[in-house]
C-alpha cells in the first residue's frame, strides 16, 4: 500500500511530502479541512512557500515545529517514511491550543501590562477586558461583557469612540493608531489615551472583531505640555532679556540664537545655526571672537571679556560671559554665550574721561592762577620778598605771643636813592633794590621774615634775637651790600644802606612801636651820615 493510499484513510491531518522534488505530494481532507485551503491554495499560500519548505529543503527537518497561520496555531510533527518507491516525510497538522498554564500567565501577564487591552464584537460589544480596564469602569469583567461603550464613558465620548475609532477597524479591517481624549465618568475627568485598535479575523477571513490596546498618556501629556510651556517661557526670556544669547558646540558652531542676536546679523537663525564664526564673520571678525570661544573649551569655566564687532560705520562694544555647558557624560561640548552691548557707556566713559582731563587741566589752572595771584597779593613783584600787606598781616602775631621771646626788627634803607635814579636812570634803581633783597635773603635764617616794606625801605624781623645780635647782624649785612654792588652794579660809585634797630621787648610791646621805634633809629641813622647801623636805645 502507498503512503498516499494509507494517509487518506487516516481522520488525523497528515501532509506528505517528497523531498527530492520539494513538493507536497499529498493532503489527506483533515488536512485540508484544518488549514481550510485545498491542494492547489496550499501549495500557493505562504504556510508552504515561507514556513514549510524552508524546514525540509536540503537538510533533515526537526521532529517538532510550530507555526502560526491565519492567526491560528498549529503543531507541526515531522517522520521519515521509506517504501519501495522513495523515501517521502509525513508531516502531522495539529492545532496547538495552549495549555491552561499558559493561559493564566497569558492573562496574568495581560493584566499586568501597565496598558488598558479588550477585545469587541462587530456591535461593538465588550467581549474581553483586562484588570486594568476594569479599574477603570469600577466594574467586574463580567459587567463590562456584552455592554458598550455608552455605558462606561457616557452618550457622547461612547458615541465617538464607537463611530470615530472603532467602526473602521469593524467595518474596513483597518488598523487604527490614534490618540484619544476622552472622559471617563467613573473617575470624573479626561484622560488622554494612545489607542491601537485591529481587526480580529475568523477561519474564513471576515472580521469578527477588535482587539484593542490603549495606554493611559496624561501624565506624558501634561508632562509635554508642561515643557512646552517652559521652553516658551524660557523663549520668550531669551528673546526679551535685552542681551545677545547664543549656544556654540565645541567646533564654535552656532547651536541656537535668540531674537536680538537675529537682528543684529540680520540673518534668520535657521541660517545662522550649523554656521562657524568664520563662515558668519569672515576671518578677522571671526577669529576674534573664536579666540575666547576656544577659551572656553581649553579652560572648561566661565570666560568674561570685552569684545568689540565692527560693522560698516561704527565700533560696537559688548560685554560678554560665555558659560560652559557639560553633556550627560560630563564632557564639556557646548557653550552658552550672553553678550551686552555696552558701546554707550564705552562711548560715555570715554566721554568722561575726556572732560575730567580737561577739568584737572582747567583745575590747574586755575590753581596755578589762585597761586600767582596770593603770591602778587602778598609778594613784591619786583624783589619777590614778601610786601608790607604780608608783614602787616602776620607781624602782629609775632608780639603777642610771649613765647616767642625776644625778636628785634630791621629797618633797611638806602642812601640817597632818589640820587642814583636820578644819576643812573630808573632801570639801575630797579637792581639796586634787587640787589639789596638778595643780600638779605642770603644773610638771614630760613624764619627770619623779610619785606620790602615801600620804595627803598625794607623790614627783616628776626626771631629769638636780641638787640646786639641783632646789631651785629645789621653790621654785617650792610658791609655785604656794599662788598656785592661792584661786581652787579659797576656803574654806581658809591651806594650804601643804614639800618634802624629796636627790640621787643626792650623798645616796645607791638609791632607798631616797634615799627616806630626802628623808623627813629633808621633816622638818627641818616642823621650820623648814614651807611651806619643805630639801635633804639641809642637813638632814644
Ligand atoms: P635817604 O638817604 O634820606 O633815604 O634819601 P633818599 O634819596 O633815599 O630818600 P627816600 O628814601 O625818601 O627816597 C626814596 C626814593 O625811592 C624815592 C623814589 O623815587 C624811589 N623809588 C621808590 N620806589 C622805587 C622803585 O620801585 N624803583 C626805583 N628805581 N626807585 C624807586
Ligand atoms: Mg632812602
Amino acid at each position: 500500500m502507498s503512503a498516499e493510499s494509507l494517509f487518506r484513510q487516516i481522520e488525523e491531518a497528515f501532509l506528505v511530502i517528497n523531498p527530492e522534488q520539494s513538493q507536497p505530494v499529498f493532503l489527506n481532507e483533515a488536512a485540508c479541512k484544518l488549514l481550510s485551503l485545498d491542494k492547489e491554495q496550499f501549495v500557493n499560500s505562504s504556510l508552504w512557500l515561507q514556513q514549510i519548505q524552508p524546514l525540509i529543503k536540503g537538510s533533515t527537518p526537526p521532529k517538532e515545529h510550530f507555526i502560526s497561520f491565519q492567526g491560528r496555531n498549529y503543531r507541526l510533527g515531522f517522520s521519515q517514511i521509506h517504501d519501495d518507491q522513495c523515501n517521502s516525510i509525513a508531516v502531522h497538522l495539529s492545532e496547538d491550543s495552549p495549555s491552561e498554564e499558559t493561559l493564566h500567565n497569558f492573562y496574568d501577564l495581560v493584566d499586568n501590562l501597565g496598558a488598558y487591552v479588550f477585545c469587541k464584537d462587530t456591535n461593538f460589544n465588550y467581549t474581553y477586558a483586562n484588570q486594568q480596564v476594569c479599574e477603570l469602569f469600577s466594574c467586574s469583567l463580567e459587567e463590562i461583557i456584552g455592554h458598550n461603550d455608552y455605558k462606561f464613558f457616557g452618550e457622547n465620548t461612547g458615541k465617538e469612540l464607537i463611530e470615530t475609532y472603532d467602526k473602521p477597524v469593524i467595518e474596513q479591517g483597518q488598523t487604527q493608531r490614534n490618540e484619544e481624549l476622552l472622559f471617563v465618568d467613573s473617575i470624573n475627568e479626561y484622560r488622554h489615551y494612545l489607542s491601537v485598535k485591529k481587526p480580529l479575523f475568523d477561519q474564513d477571513g471576515k472580521v469578527r472583531g477588535l482587539f484593542g490596546i490603549s495606554t493611559d498618556i496624561t501624565q506624558e501629556k501634561k508632562t509635554q505640555t508642561q515643557l512646552r510651556e517652559s521652553e516658551l517661557r524660557l523663549r520668550t526670556i531669551l528673546d526679551n532679556v535685552g542681551a545677545y544669547i547664543y549656544i556654540k558646540d565645541k567646533d564654535r558652531r552656532f547651536k541656537y540664537i535668540n531674537k536680538m542676536t537675529e537682528e543684529l546679523f540680520q540673518r534668520k537663525s535657521e541660517e545662522i545655526v550649523g554656521l562657524n564664526n568664520f563662515d558668519l564673520l569672515g576671518p578677522e571678525q571671526g577669529e576674534e571672537f573664536d579666540q575666547t570661544d576656544r577659551k572656553v573649551f581649553e579652560l572648561g569655566k566661565k570666560v568674561t571679556c570685552l569684545e568689540t564687532f565692527t560693522t560698516p560705520d561704527d565700533i560696537l562694544y559688548y560685554w560678554s560671559v560665555k558659560i560652559p555647558l557639560q553633556s550627560e557624560q560630563g564632557e564639556i561640548d557646548h557653550y552658552i554665550g550672553i553678550s551686552t552691548d555696552i558701546t554707550d557707556q564705552k562711548r560715555l566713559e570715554q566721554t568722561v574721561r575726556e572732560s575730567h582731563q580737561e577739568l584737572e587741566l582747567r583745575l590747574e589752572e586755575i590753581k596755578k592762577l589762585k597761586d600767582e595771584l596770593q603770591t602778587q597779593a602778598t609778594h613784591d613783584s619786583l624783589t619777590g620778598l614778601y610786601n608790607r600787606r604780608y608783614l602787616e598781616d602776620h607781624s602782629p602775631l609775632s608780639f603777642t605771643d610771649p613765647s616767642r621771646g625776644t625778636t628785634s626788627l630791621l629797618m633797611v634803607d638806602i642812601d640817597n636813592f632818589k640820587s642814583i635814579n636820578d644819576t643812573y636812570g630808573h632801570g639801575i634803581g630797579d637792581k639796586a633794590l634787587k640787589l639789596l633783597a638778595d643780600t638779605l635773603s642770603a644773610e638771614c635764617r630760613s624764619n627770619d621774615l623779610i619785606c620790602r616794606y615801600g620804595g627803598d625801605e625794607f623790614i627783616v624781623i628776626l626771631p629769638n634775637t636780641p638787640q646786639d645780635s641783632a646789631l651785629m647782624k645789621a653790621e654785617w649785612i650792610r658791609k655785604n651790600f656794599q662788598l656785592n654792588t661792584p661786581d652787579t652794579l659797576a656803574k654806581i660809585k658809591q651806594i650804601s644802606i643804614s639800618i634802624g634797630i629796636a627790640t621787643s621787648p626792650d623798645n616796645a610791646d607791638c609791632f607798631e612801636k616797634l615799627y616806630n621805634a626802628a623808623d627813629k633809629a633808621l633816622y638818627a641813622a641818616k642823621k650820623k651820615g648814614r651807611n651806619c647801623c643805630v639801635t633804639a636805645s641809642e637813638s632814644q
